[in-house]
């Protein structure tokens, strides 16, 4: 908790953002963090509520209160340290969570939370400005090593949690870089790469091997890493699309998500393309993002930032109530009318619009044919209308892991989305020596998830690497 009286005297505060207007005109992130004096007072504004329901939204069980009240006492550094029990990458969370946890807050009854996620961030990055963040080496090696199969948020956790307890920690990722959907998904506009990167070189210092270019499967062989490792983790993310399922979807200029994407961070981080790929731009386009999530708004915040004309964005959902019923929902997250960044620098939302065709003109795409839908999401006779369109973006979320080559060679089981089974008490496959976690294993998700998975699947490899050489 903060100051007893905080909540009273202290209005909730929150970041703001710069002008849309300047924001759309380059990538960079566009927060304007708060003074130290204004944090430590909002810090103030946690209240001894009793029981800290914020716990109940944190999938990573950070000590909300805990740091909130070092944080008024203006003891930054135990600050960090304690957010760092909890949560290895902090920067991440601070950056790009949802903040479930704000939602839980005892003062969101009242619509006015801790401002949570904003004193998480100023945390860690005073603990970096510091000098705080140092790597942590073991005191001893165990002798035992483990390959983890991708270099996303679950990946780099367990990678962290592992070489810190001692063992020899190789991380295999296809990409050139690590990060998985923190580099490749999530716009520089809601996380810079530097971020990522800082963090890596702690990694590295602690002993972790990055592998870049080593697509298991592929150019890394499975029984190689079979026969070297004492255990193998697959943290390989879930990337297969969902699908749309109507006509017109293979004319040029409709595209999945992911591509549009990838194309536009590596471009921000000057990473060359595959000379095969063909350049998607949203510049002067009427663009149509089909899709309600986090991929879709940074959909349209990537097409603003490259120039579309417009921008329009198709959810089949209904448009939600503005405000929840909190003695229903409270500390639940909520469904309610929300609107990201993104949307607010001028997106057009169409709700309960589902996409009926894709229409084109010399094979290419040149309109969207959409119906209003019932409750049961059925298209409503008469309700069709047309939205032009020279780019379609499809962000309809993921379908589970490409892990057909892993389940074969392997001989795990997956769900039949392509999810990994593993348990989620200790993520062991039906294979003794894989285990599986984050996307691949709990489907799309997360950051936080994948960062309480990556933490907890390193604790479960880590107790039986202690009893027993895996076989
Ligand atoms: P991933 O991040 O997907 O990483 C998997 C890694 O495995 C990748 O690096 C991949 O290259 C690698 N890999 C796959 N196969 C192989 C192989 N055979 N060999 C070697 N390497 C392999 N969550 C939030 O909390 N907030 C957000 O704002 C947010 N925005 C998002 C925006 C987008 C566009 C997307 C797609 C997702 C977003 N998410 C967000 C969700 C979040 O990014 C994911 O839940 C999280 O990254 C999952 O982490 P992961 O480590 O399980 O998998």
């Amino acid at each position: 908790m903060g100051k007893v009286t905080g909540f009273l005297e202290i209005d909730r505060l929150e970041q703001k953002y710069q002008p849309t207007g300047d924001r759309i005109r380059h990538f960079k992130e566009f927060t304007l963090p708060l003074e130290t004096r204004d944090v430590e007072k909002q810090a103030a504004r946690c209240m001894d509520c009793g029981i800290p329901y914020c716990h109940t939204g944190c999938p990573v069980n950070n000590q909300i209160p805990d740091w909130n009240d070092l944080v008024y006492a203006q003891d930054w550094k135990n600050a960090a340290l304690n957010l760092h029990s909890t949560n290895n990458f902090p920067e991440f969370t601070g950056r790009t969570c949802p903040a479930p946890c704000e939602e839980a807050c005892t003062l969101n009854l009242e619509d006015a939370p801790v401002t949570i996620k904003s004193i998480e961030n100023a945390i860690i990055e005073r603990a970096f400005k510091e000098g705080w963040v140092q790597p942590q080496k073991p005191a001893a090696q165990t002798g035992k090593s483990v390959a983890i199969i991708g270099s996303g948020p679950a990946g780099l956790a367990v990678a962290q949690q592992l070489a810190r307890a001692g063992h020899s920690v190789h991380v295999y990722e296809r990409e050139a870089k690590a990060g998985g959907l923190l580099r490749y998904g999530i716009p520089d506009f809601k996380m810079e790469k530097h971020v990522i990167d800082r963090r890596l070189k702690q990694m590295e210092a602690e002993g972790v091997i990055f592998h870049y270019n080593a697509e298991v499967g592929k150019n890394v062989k499975l029984p190689l890493l079979l026969s070297t490792f004492d255990a193998i983790i697959l943290a390989i993310g879930a990337e297969r699309p969902r699908d749309l399922g109507v006509t017109g979807q293979n004319l040029k200029g409709v595209e999945y998500a992911m591509p549009f994407l990838t194309q536009s961070n590596k471009r921000v981080s000057n990473e060359p393309l595959k000379p095969s790929e063909p350049l998607l731009y949203a510049t002067g386009k009427h663009v149509v993002v089909i899709g309600g999530g986090d991929t879709a708004s940074d959909c349209v915040g990537t097409a603003f930032r490259q120039g579309a004309l417009e921008v329009t964005q198709l959810d089949i959902r209904p448009c939600p109530p503005e405000h929840e019923n909190k003695l229903m929902e409270w500390p639940y997250w909520p469904t309610k009318f929300r609107v990201s960044s993104s949307q607010a620098e001028g997106v057009a939302r169409e709700f309960a619009a589902a996409t009926l065709a894709i229409e084109g003109e010399d094979g290419h795409v040149s309109r969207i044919k959409c119906a209003r839908v019932n409750t049961k999401r059925e298209p409503l006779a008469g309700t069709e209308f047309y939205i032009k369109a020279d780019l379609v973006l499809i962000a309809l979320g993921f379908n589970g892991a490409y892990s057909e080559h892993f389940a074969k060679a392997l001989k795990i089981e997956t769900d039949k989305t392509g999810h990994i089974l593993a348990k989620n008490t200790n993520y062991a496959t039906a294979h003794p020596k894989i285990f599986a976690t984050g996307d691949a294993r709990r489907g799309q998700s997360l950051v936080v998830w994948a960062i309480r998975e990556g933490r907890e699947v390193a604790e479960a490899v880590e107790k039986v690497l202690k009893e027993k050489t895996l076989t």
